[in-house]
């Protein structure tokens, strides 16, 4: 049995890469240093699973930005507007393809980024291919040959690792009418065959395809684009080993097509698909390898070496040990690199936890194991998973009893909103077209200067509250002196929207170094959810109900949602998302409860992470957004009607599952709008949303202020398919971003857009 790897983390143990290209961006470092760290990260890379004895270890990983992008410069599908880039002489290829990922402003040239968007349901971000009806390829950057050539020189045979070519091709976008991407396969697959030809006699003998769209829903002539290439490769190189990689969802209704490729070697996602092995095992014709994806290459946890070694057995017995592989699940560029760093933790729950090195030598240690050798390495693991199993620290019998015992009444508010709404509107006495915010105001550097002082210890508890207070304050006068109706506090105390309430929740772990590739050289570190959610105490009343000390006007509560914070941490895998998202789910209705005690009449509870925790297919979407919108609904319903429950979503897609967003029931849904004119309020439209929108007219990712007569315009078009008495006034998102002296000109410009259509309805009535 062979062991393999599908792609390693390329940010570098300490963000290696991002530090080298942000500074290669601000012209601080030369473009030799930048590719030289590139050359240290890879051969660090190559050593270290080396040493971890893995046997085929991939190459063509690395990337300075996205490997999607590299494919689309290997292939030469660089969209017209940057031909004036890669003329340009003094630029490099390097400069090309950053001004591909980034937009490129120089000389008085101006030209946007590509578009970037979601990698399937993770948080890295790929840039989007573009393609065009004549759209040509040809072999222009070399990159996975040189790469694939630089390991050779440091005696290691590498498997290079390429996305397939009807992946890249579903990856992208048409940018023009009148044909199918998909039709572009034949142009595209002679520079695969053409990168094989040149591999070929440098003694290639494993190649990865990468191509998760095999786990997907995908079309008829999606299918038979796949039987077509594969074939070809398989005719024009019948000596070199192909591996079709598919990951993060079962093969399901593609299992007989993914065994019938004439490929090599297949791999599944058996962490992801654990019952697909059964069926691929019943069918697979004698030829054909299997590489099980048996170690969660998107979490945090220890495998169970019991239950992999399940797997390994099965598929042995019916294949033999020469035509099983193992790996991880999925490329490890998500998860973190390295736990050996992490110095803070507790060494008990250090103990449950793998990150990507840790992986590498799990699947090494598998294979021992499988070979009956090193039994001291299933003991080891057993012992582990038992003090997991177990802890004090995780179980919590309370937190379970009490999500065991959630009945449909919790679930739900006392009325109906129509009900609720009379109620609301005597208590809250708005005018039409109340205005309000997201939640944060600009974080200052100064704010944030304060935070990491007092992080420091150089500044004590109560300075820290202090400035806070002060900065607090200072935006609630503003804010009334403006004339805004539903105010915030500004967010101030708060770092990151999960983070803040992560650190309050039992149940919850940070890791120092646990940074996780996004896009580009961004970066997160998501908090971890390791034992039973709960809330020891209050997390957000003392800010509010300092804020609301200070005015008459409304203050408005402001939290993160159940479902969002479970999406941005990294979670539990020994029980249901759905379990702890009702744990979080309580937490967070009980500090509903405690603001509504506080005198906190209006509380928003933000979800925008609801959307991206749709499941890839679609026969999966019913069950989550059952619980979602439950677990939602389930923080949001423990006040009585006359307290007003928001929520905020900061984007645009609503059309598919605007019937689940209405069975939230929130009094007040915010969305981000202004970018799109309006146009995605039609979904509400059409579909009657009951509640009441807020329509954002202030784009937030924009430096720009709008003026008064764009957002009443914004707003015209918002009452033309909406009613008045639905209508908020309200920027897309929090101005966390954003600088002090163009939020406070835009908002200035949004009351007074506001007040100006108050007047034109009151004459319309009157006329
Ligand atoms: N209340 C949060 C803020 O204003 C919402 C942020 C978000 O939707 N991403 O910052
Ligand atoms: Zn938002």
């Amino acid at each position: 049995m062979q062991t393999h790897n599908l792609g390693y983390p390329r940010i570098g143990t300490h963000r290696e890469l991002k530090k080298a290209n942000e500074e290669y961006w601000q012209n601080k470092t030369s473009l030799k240093n930048l590719l030289q760290v590139g050359k240290n990260i890879r051969k660090q890379n190559w050593q270290l699973q080396k040493e971890a004895g893995i046997d085929w270890i991939p190459s063509n990983d690395f990337s300075f930005y996205d490997q999607v992008l590299d494919l689309s410069l290997t292939v030469g599908a660089i969209p017209e507007r940057y031909h004036a880039v890669a003329l340009n002489k003094e630029n490099s290829e390097m400069d090309l393809y950053f001004a591909m990922a980034r937009g490129y402003q120089k000389n008085g040239i101006d030209i946007k980024a590509m578009e970037m968007t979601k990698w399937f349901d993770t948080n890295y971000h790929y840039i989007v291919p573009e393609f065009y009806k004549n759209q040509e390829f040809k072999l222009l950057s070399t990159k996975i040959i040189d790469n694939y050539y630089e390991a050779l020189q440091l005696g290691i045979i590498t498997k290079p690792v390429i996305i397939g070519p009807v992946s890249y091709l579903l990856l992208g976008k048409e940018k023009e009418e009148g044909f199918d991407k998909l039709d572009l396969i034949k142009n595209l697959l002679p520079v695969y065959l053409e990168i094989l030809r040149k591999l070929e006699p440098l003694d290639l003998e494993w190649i990865q395809f990468d191509e998760p769209f095999l786990a997907m829903d995908i079309s008829a002539k999606a299918k038979k684009a796949y039987q077509y290439v594969y074939s070809e490769i398989k005719k024009e190189f019948p000596q070199i080993k192909t591996l079709v990689a598919t990951y993060f969802d079962g093969l399901k209704d593609n299992t007989e097509l993914a065994l019938s490729l004439p490929v090599c070697a297949l791999h599944i996602d058996l962490v992801r698909c654990p019952e697909q092995l059964d069926k691929v095992l019943s069918i697979i014709p004698s030829k054909l390898s299997l590489s099980l994806g048996i170690v969660d290459g998107r979490n945090v946890w220890k495998n169970d070496f019991t239950k992999s070694l399940g797997f390994i057995y099965k598929a042995i017995s019916t294949l033999g040990d020469n035509r099983v592989m193992i790996a991880p699940s999925c490329s490890l560029i998500h998860s973190p690199c390295d736990l050996d760093i992490e110095t803070i933790m507790s060494s008990e729950i250090k103990n449950w936890m793998a990150f990507a090195k840790q992986k590498l030598n799990e699947i090494v240690a598998l294979n021992y194991l499988a070979r009956g050798e090193k039994l001291a390495f299933l003991e080891e693991n057993k012992k582990a998973m038992e003090s997991r199993k177990n802890s004090t620290l995780i179980h919590s019998s309370k937190v379970k009893e009490r999500v065991a015992s959630i009945r449909e009444e919790d679930a739900q508010r006392q009325n109906p909103f129509s009900l609720r709404r009379e109620k609301q509107v005597k208590a809250l006495k708005l005018p039409l077209f109340p205005t309000t915010t997201i939640g944060s105001f600009p974080q200052t550097t100064e704010v944030r200067s304060w935070r990491s002082k007092f992080k420091k210890g150089e500044l004590t508890a109560a300075e820290y509250d202090a400035l806070l207070k002060k900065e607090t304050e200072e935006s609630v006068r503003w804010q009334e002196e403006i004339g805004m109706d539903v105010l915030v506090h500004g967010e101030f105390e708060r770092n990151d929207m999960v983070e803040y309430f992560g650190e309050q929740l039992q149940g919850y772990v940070f890791s120092k170094n646990g940074w996780v590739q996004s896009y580009g050289s961004r970066c997160v570190k998501p908090p971890i959810v390791f034992g039973d959610v709960s809330r020891p105490k209050e997390m957000t009343v003392y800010w509010s109900k300092y804020a609301q000390s200070l005015t008459n006007k409304l203050m408005k509560g402001m939290l993160t949602g159940p479902v969002t914070i479970l999406q941005w941490s990294f979670v539990r895998d020994d029980q249901p998302r759905w379990q702890t998202a009702f744990q979080i789910a309580l937490a967070i209705r009980d500090e509903v409860c405690d603001l509504e005690n506080a005198g906190i009449k209006v509380i928003q509870i933000d979800e925008p992470a609801i959307r991206e925790g749709l499941p890839l297919r679609k026969a999966d979407w019913n069950n989550y957004l059952n619980w979602a919108v439950k677990a939602f609904r389930v923080s949001a319903s423990g006040v009585k009607d006359e307290t007003q429950i928001h929520t905020h979503m900061c984007y645009s897609e609503f059309n598919d599952i605007i019937q689940n967003i209405a069975d939230m029931d929130a009094d007040v849904i915010t969305i981000e709008c202004s970018r799109s004119q309006m146009e995605l309020l039609d979904a509400f439209a059409d579909f009657k949303y009951p509640n009441e929108i807020g329509p954002g007219v202030y784009d937030i990712h924009s430096p720009r202020v709008p003026s008064k007569e764009e957002m009443v315009d914004l707003l015209n078009k918002a009452k033309a398919v909406i009613s008045v008495e639905q209508l908020w006034v309200n920027p897309d998102c929090g101005l966390k971003t954003r600088h002090w002296p163009e939020t406070k000109k835009a908002l200035t410009e949004m009351v007074s857009a506001a007040k100006m259509l108050r007047l034109s309805v009151k004459e319309e009535v009157l006329s």
